[in-house]
Formats: structure tokens, sequence, C-alpha cells
């Protein structure tokens, strides 16, 4: 018997959890896991903060209504974490035997590309039949064009910068505006695109500060009565949006306001786009699973959501957009 048969016969249960960072969205996609479940004949259960929660055996069994009035709230009532310890291979190993003792055959992961590496070891190691839901408002997980929650996140940035726009034009003023991403300029190509940023600095490379300087004096010359440089977050909040205010002080005599936006776009009620991709990625996963599709990642591609190999989903993501970039530079002027 192949090790895919072994495992395809003995599911009858599966587990939910969310690791890494929460995102909105993340709640459809449990509720969808769990109500598809059900109607597959599997038994769900629910893990309770991610991989730490594994390894605590934080795990309880779940039922329809268990899921019932959450979609529109965004975090996750399952709450996730990271969990240093699950690089670990006896911590897998651990948490593997926890799983069987709990009478847990199969797995759903909702997180980002550490969540999947820390799934596929899983897998690799201890033959739990597993897929990964994307959820990260990152918008950087490999082999996806979209991740759960990414919507939303450039939703509450557009509506913030739009509202600092305001202020920016009243006063004459430049805003350097960090949005969230860790490694990924994702949010800050779409939210400087949407809220016709004068710049955008991404998170890769050394800025191009004399570019950005000229950028700025070329609108205010043509009469441009403010400016929004939109910039990813560095490596810690705050650290490339004041490297920019510094330098354009000190390379063009140019003053400027520094707004980090911050976690307010984890938060929030998930847009009507990541409630309706995040619940048809659910319940694709409960199929792929019913299917002896694993280790497997639901994904978008081509605008559709599929299911692909957890091992393409575990490489890096290829970025940034080029595209978007030249889009952004040629309305910016
Ligand atoms: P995300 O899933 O959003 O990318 P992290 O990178 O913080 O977030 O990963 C979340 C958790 O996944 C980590 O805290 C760890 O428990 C687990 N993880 C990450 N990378 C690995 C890895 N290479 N091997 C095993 N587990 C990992």
């Amino acid at each position: 018997m192949t090790k895919k048969n072994r495992s395809l016969k003995t599911i009858k249960t599966v587990g939910v959890l969310c690791s890494g960072g929460d995102s909105p969205g993340m709640n459809c996609a449990i509720r969808a896991v769990i109500r598809t479940a059900l109607g597959q004949g599997l038994a769900p259960y629910g893990i309770q903060k991610g991989y730490s929660g594994l390894l605590e055996g934080n795990i309880f069994k779940m039922n329809a209504s268990s899921v019932g009035n959450i979609m529109q709230k965004g975090g996750t009532i399952l709450q996730t974490s990271r969990c240093p310890e699950f690089f670990k291979a006896e911590i897998r190993k651990e948490a593997a035997h926890i799983l069987r003792r709990k009478g847990i055959d199969s797995l759903v992961v909702i997180g980002g590309n550490g969540s999947y590496k820390g799934a596929m070891d899983l897998w690799r190691e201890h033959h739990i039949p597993i897929i990964g839901l994307p959820g990260t408002i990152d918008n950087d997980v490999s082999a996806s064009e979209y991740s759960i929650g990414f919507d939303t996140a450039v939703q509450t940035a557009v509506e913030a910068v739009d509202k600092i726009r305001d202020t920016a034009s009243s006063h004459e003023r430049t805003f350097i505006v960090e949005v969230m991403g860790r490694h990924s300029p994702a949010i800050a190509l779409s939210v400087g695109v949407c809220t016709g940023a004068e710049n955008i600095v991404l998170n890769s490379g050394t800025p191009d500060f004399e570019q950005i300087g000229q950028d700025i004096l070329k609108g205010i010359k043509r009469g441009k009565n403010s400016s929004i440089i939109i910039v990813a977050e560095g490596k810690t909040p705050g650290s490339l949006a004041y490297s920019v205010r510094d330098k354009l002080k000190e390379k063009f005599k140019l003053n400027s306001h520094v707004c980090i936006l911050g976690h307010i776009q984890r938060g929030g009620n998930p847009t009507p786009s990541d409630r309706l991709i995040a619940s048809q990625m659910g319940f694709q996963a409960i199929l792929c699973l019913k299917n002896g599709q694993f280790p497997y990642a639901i994904a978008v591609q081509n605008g559709k959501v599929v299911p692909v190999t957890l091992e393409e989903s575990i490489k890096d993501k290829n970025s940034p957009d080029s595209l978007l970039i030249n889009l952004a530079r040629t309305l910016s002027i």
C-alpha cells in the first residue's frame, strides 16, 4: 500500500489551526473547513493558538454552531501564534504524537510561508495528511496570486492614506506612510497605485533617495500641493520610513512627516473578496483531503481557486511585480 493510500484510508477526522500573523478572513476559512468537513462526514477539531496550542494539546471538537456568526469578524476565533520550538524535529515528533493520541488524522494549516514549511515537515517526517491555506496580509505565498486578508489590509491602508492626503493637501505637506509587509512589497505596491502616491519605496535594496527627492521637487514645481510616499515596512517598523525622512531633509532640505499605519492593517471586517476566497479555499481543502490530494495547498491561479502541491507553495515568491512598479511610476508624474 502506498503512503498516500495508507493515509487516505484512515482519514476520519481533521484538525484546523492558524499560524503566524493573523489576517482578516481567517474566520471565513475556518468556518468553511468545519462545515465542509461535517458535510463530508469528517469530524472537525479546532486547535487553539497554532503550533504552540497543538503542542499544549489545546484541541477541541467543533460543530456547525462553533463557527456561527464569525465570518464578518476580523482576527481568528482559533487565535494564532509563532512557535519557535517547531523548528526542531523532536518537537514536531511530539506534535505528531499529540495529534495521533487525540485521534486527529489530518490537518489544515492556515498561515503564511513559514507555517507552510512547518506543515511540510509534519508531512515529510510523520506522514500527516496536510493542506495549507494562504492566510497572510502580505500576499507573499508562492504559487498563489492571492492570500486571505490581503484585500482587507489594502483597503484599510488606502482609506487611511486618503485621509492623510486630505490634510497633506490642506497644509502643502509631504507625508511618508509606512505600510505593513515584512519582507513583502505587495501591500506597498497596491496601496501606492490606489492612492496615487508620488513615490513607492520597497523593502528590497537601497532606496534611490536622489530620484525620490527630484520627483517631489518636480511635483512642487508643477503645482502639486501634497506628496505621499508609501514605504514598505523595513527590518523593523519605522526604520525605512524614518531613513527616507532624514535623507530628504539632508539632501533636499525637504520637511516631511512620517505616519506608520501598523497593526490596524491586520484588523477589521474582511472584505467580500476575502470572504469569498477564504470560503472557497476552506471548502477545497476538505475536498482535497477526501480525494487523497495531499500534501497540498489551496491557491489562486489565473483567478481561480485551485489545489497546488505544498512543495511548490513553500518556495520563495518572485517579487516584486514589475508591471505594478512600472504602472505606479508612469501614473505618478
Ligand atoms: P507565516 O506563516 O505568516 O510566514 P512565520 O514565518 O512566523 O509566519 O511562521 C509561523 C510559524 O511556523 C513559526 O513560528 C514556526 O512555528 C513555524 N515555522 C516557520 N518556519 C518553519 C520551518 N522552516 N520549519 C518548521 N516550522 C516553521
